[in-house]
């Protein structure tokens, strides 16, 4: 059973899909106006690996990220370059999903656009405004009363007693302290460039929480399992978005909210306002790996703050290395494909499913990985305990991604090393030269040294 902290109920629960097997997932995907830096990738990161730890547990997910190609910032920065807003969306588009790609993020099930979405978007503030939630102003704009609705709040604990009647802001992004009606659609202003749409209110264009009530509704239903972001998307972006969907639809909207901790630098948010961020290529540049990002990201739990710094490549590099120089030794021995995992991977599971514990997780791992060191080294593995020592390594691969997949030689080329290894001590060139070329065929080049034959993809 997996148990997962619920940022809404502020409690760890058990997790129960609305549908047997099935995950429904929605994460708040980029707003396309720049590069993302590492501090998104780790919320990003963070929401991998909770649908990879989902496909481990035998969920099988449907995922949704949106990208967020039209909002406050998305038109400042094509007014201030002169540029449409579809041309800046596209660049940072594109350059996002290599990003996700590079670091190994399981790419989600649809990637829509908000700007494909005003129709439902519009579709949602006109029932709002039917059902007395919503209202029109002078300007042609419409701002969601949240008056009218007896919840709001709750995600981020706002003391609706303070909250000043019909005060309202109408820009996406604003602070905690100022709760007030929030605007669905934004009247046209000249400032806009020629970013607009026509609605029953006139040309104008929607704020930025109802994009996601909109797409997710769209592609996940009404009622859905769990919705993921970053702890600054609970207010303002979540708590709208709670409020919308649930007065529109009169259902529950999800079950299930998750947000990950910042990643910081000396104590600072990593942001593109404090200029103090790493892109991933800045991160590469510096000649760390993607999967020392990986490790740097996924060693700490995701409701903890993390501070970044160049030094932790080190920790890294040698956690990493520990994994692959162990890899390699159980790979001396063929396998027998034996299933299970060793009694170790239980408590593995254990942690991963208490809240994604993975820094517990790795912990755990490592104990292990020395253990079964110090058993080759006086001979002590049985041909099972290699098996399942190789399952362990996959498992815990099949979730971090920490090592370079071309790297894990698989079965049958082993079996082919090994065969040419026996055709050379029997003399037997003409054999062994026919698997070495067999090998190469495969993808793999095998090098005869000292230690043994050497294996390495091509
Ligand atoms: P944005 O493109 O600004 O909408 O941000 C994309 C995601 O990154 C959101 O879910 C944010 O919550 C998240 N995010 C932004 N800064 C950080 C940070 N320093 N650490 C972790 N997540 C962040
Ligand atoms: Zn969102």
């Amino acid at each position: 059973m997996l148990r997962f902290y619920n940022s809404l109920t502020k409690n760890k629960e058990n997790f129960i899909p609305i549908k047997k097997g099935k995950v429904k997932l929605y994460t708040c995907g980029p707003t396309v106006y720049d590069y993302a830096h590492i501090g998104n990738f780790r919320t990003f990161l963070f929401e991998d690996f909770l649908k990879r730890t989902l496909i481990s547990f035998g969920y099988e997910v449907f995922h949704v990220m949106n990208i967020t190609d039209v909002d406050d910032k998305t038109i400042n920065k094509s007014v201030k370059e002169g540029k449409k807003l579809n041309d800046i969306a596209e660049i940072y588009t594109s350059i996002f999903k290599k990003d996700l790609e590079n670091l190994k993020i399981l790419p989600p099930d649809v990637f829509p656009l908000a700007t494909d979405h005003i129709d439902k978007m519009i579709e949602i503030i006109q029932i709002l405004i039917n059902k007395g939630h919503a209202y029109p102003t002078n300007d042609n704009s419409v701002f969601f009363s949240i008056d009218s609705f007896k919840d709001y709040g709750k995600l981020s604990n706002i003391d609706m007693s303070k909250v000043i009647t019909g005060s309202r802001v109408s820009s996406d992004e604003y602070k905690l302290e100022n709760p007030s009606d929030f605007v669905l659609w934004k009247a046209y202003k000249k400032e806009d460039g020629d970013v607009k749409w026509s609605s029953p209110w006139g040309d104008g264009r929607p704020g930025w929480h109802i994009e996601c009530s909109a797409m997710s509704m769209q592609y996940l239903g009404d009622h859905f399992d769990i919705h993921c972001g970053g702890v600054d998307n609970k207010f303002p972006h979540h708590e709208n978005e709670i409020a919308q969907s649930i007065c529109a639809t009169g259902k529950p909207f999800v079950n299930i909210w998750m947000h990950s901790e910042f990643l910081i630098i000396n104590s600072d948010k990593m942001s593109k306002t404090l200029k103090n961020y790493y892109r991933l290529d800045d991160l590469l540049k510096e000649g760390l790996s993607v999967e020392e990002i990986r490790y740097i990201m996924l060693s700490a739990h995701y409701r903890s703050k993390l501070n970044f710094s160049l030094e932790k490549q080190h920790e890294a590099k040698m956690a990493i290395q520990r994994i692959l120089e162990l890899n390699d030794r159980l790979d001396q021995f063929v396998s027998t494909e034996e299933k299970g995992l060793p009694v170790e991977a239980e408590n593995f599971k254990l942690a991963l499913s208490d809240d994604l514990d993975s820094p517990k997780a790795l912990a755990i791992f490592f104990d292990w990985l020395r253990k079964t060191n110090r058993r080759l080294d006086s001979n002590k593995l049985s041909q099972s305990d290699i098996d399942k020592g190789k399952n362990f390594i996959y498992l815990l691969d099949s979730l971090y991604s920490l090592l370079n997949k071309k790297t894990m030689v698989p079965d049958e080329i082993l079996v082919l090393v090994k065969e040419r290894e026996r055709a050379r001590k029997n003399n037997d060139w003409e054999k062994s030269d026919k698997i070495r070329i067999q090998i190469s065929k495969d993808g793999w080049i095998i090098k005869d040294t000292p230690n043994g034959p050497k294996i390495t993809p091509k």
